[in-house]
């Protein structure tokens, strides 16, 4: 091995990058970037029937939208099915693999009968040549797999990076199936001759793989080949304390950034589901990479808590320039077939503190740019018959003031004195009618956003 830190991250293109992927992603990234290393993509497109195009392009883009950046790759699987062939052949003129000739009804047959007599269902060796052992004839017209010779006895123990001591025992586990009748390999040989070859020095993946870590820690040792060092990651539960699922809320990347959510607060609350710097919840990209040395990882499942997400990317969007903010919140107008204009970073100061997503911040946009349509409710309760003669004199007073903040100001204050109201009895009525809701920054502000022809054209509604 040399002293390179190379990690990778390996989705199986049968879907959207999912969340708890794109969390292995980023703790793999920021260990390479942490030690100076290297980080490989790597499309594990094996499962023909159910991997896509679509999946590995939807991929792509959220690794790219999250800015996980990698050194090497995409590299597909299915394009170095010569190189599977290659070691498999080296396997079967070693003995660590061999041909089985079972048919489906037969593996059927041995695990019914293996259940009836109380046992775990493993594949019996029926095939694994041993001396002195007779091999049954080979069945005509039976396309055969090749199995891995695993040790039949003895422990498998690895110190795993986050879940410290791990001990599987070989009679666990029997001789896995290596090489369809198809010539395609399957997941868990594939993964051992690509960390092989693509000298990944530390395998960061879910923990649902723990019960494949024995065997390919067995395949690599009859490889001769290095081995990684494993940190298997806990699951991310829902709200509901399972698995966080489909059917349980967005799972995806993309519908986060369909939704509203910022790359930078994706990356910030994914770290922290899971990891942990002391007490730190708001970090910048840079400050994980130079935090993240594998260590502090938690052992125990992580629950997705869309509240504090959601908190966390207020925080991202209030901190962020609004120069910056503009072109994704117009991204979000554009998709509710609005045009922005240039007054959108104005808008944007002014809204941002109350939005927790740009979806947020699109919905108090489209106000300036498409017509609103304030509730019955809202109309009935704030622009009252006894208003109305306040909202015409605003009016009358807005067409000829120059439009900038302060003379805004200064003429609603002149309606207030020359109707002996207050504020709200004038403020509440003239949100209603302009944003369509009685909640809003203060009134001049948001009028100066306006044109004068829009504001009055809408006060003339009441
Ligand atoms: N393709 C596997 C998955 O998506 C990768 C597991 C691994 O990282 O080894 O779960």
């Amino acid at each position: 091995m040399t002293g390179k830190v190379r990690t990778r991250i390996a989705p199986s293109p049968t879907g959207f990058l999912h969340l708890g992927t794109a969390r292995t992603a980023l703790y793999s990234w920021a260990y390479a970037r942490h030690h100076g290393g290297e980080f490989v993509l790597r499309i594990e497109d094996t499962d023909v029937a159910r991997s896509t195009q679509d999946s590995t392009d939807q991929i792509l883009a959220s690794m790219h939208w999250l800015g996980l950046d990698y050194d090497e790759g995409p590299i597909y699987q299915m394009q170095r099915l010569e190189r599977y062939r290659e070691v498999i052949a080296q396997m079967l003129e070693a003995g660590t693999a061999y041909h089985c000739y079972c048919t489906p009804a037969e593996l059927d047959e041995m695990r019914e009968a293996q259940r009836a007599r109380g046992e775990k269902t493993l594949y019996d060796r029926r095939w694994r040549p041993e001396p002195g052992k007779v091999l049954p004839p080979v069945p005509e017209g039976v396309p055969p797999v090749v199995r891995f010779c695993n040790p039949p006895e003895g422990d498998v123990t690895w110190n795993d990076l986050v879940k410290g001591e791990i001990t599987i025992n070989n009679r666990e586990i029997d001789d896995l199936i290596i090489l369809r009748p198809d010539g395609v390999p399957t997941y868990n040989f594939a993964v051992v001759v690509d960390d092989w070859d693509m000298a990944i020095t530390h395998v960061f993946r879910g923990d649902e793989h723990i019960n494949n870590t024995p065997w390919q820690i067995n395949i690599f040792r009859a490889l001769g080949a290095p081995l990684p060092q494993f940190g298997h990651v806990p699951v991310i539960l829902g709200d509901d304390g399972q698995k966080l699922s489909k059917r349980r809320g967005a799972v995806s990347v993309t519908a986060y950034e369909e939704n509203g959510y910022l790359p930078e607060a994706m990356l910030n609350y994914l770290a922290r589901l899971g990891w942990s710097h002391g007490d730190d919840e708001l970090f910048t990209r840079e400050q994980m990479v130079s935090w993240f040395d594998g260590s502090h990882l938690s052992k125990s499942p992580a629950q997705w808590d869309a509240a504090k997400l959601a908190w966390v990317n207020a925080q991202y969007i209030k901190a962020k320039p609004d120069d910056a903010l503009a072109p994704l919140v117009a991204a979000q107008l554009q998709k509710r077939g609005i045009a922005a204009d240039e007054r959108l970073p104005a808008i944007c100061a002014l809204f941002k503190d109350r939005c927790e997503t740009t979806v947020a911040l699109a919905d108090w946009a489209a106000a300036f740019y498409a017509d609103v349509t304030p509730s019955e409710a809202d109309l009935a309760q704030h622009v009252a018959d006894a208003v109305k003669p306040v909202i015409a004199t605003l009016a009358e007073k807005l067409a000829s003031v120059a439009w900038e903040k302060v003379s805004i100001a200064a003429a609603i204050k002149e309606v207030l004195a020359e109707h002996s109201v207050k504020m709200p009895v004038l403020a509440m009525p003239v949100r209603v009618l302009l944003m369509g809701t009685p909640q809003t920054p203060s009134l001049d502000s948001v009028l100066a956003i306006f044109s004068r022809e829009k504001v009055i054209e809408r006060l003339k509604r009441a």
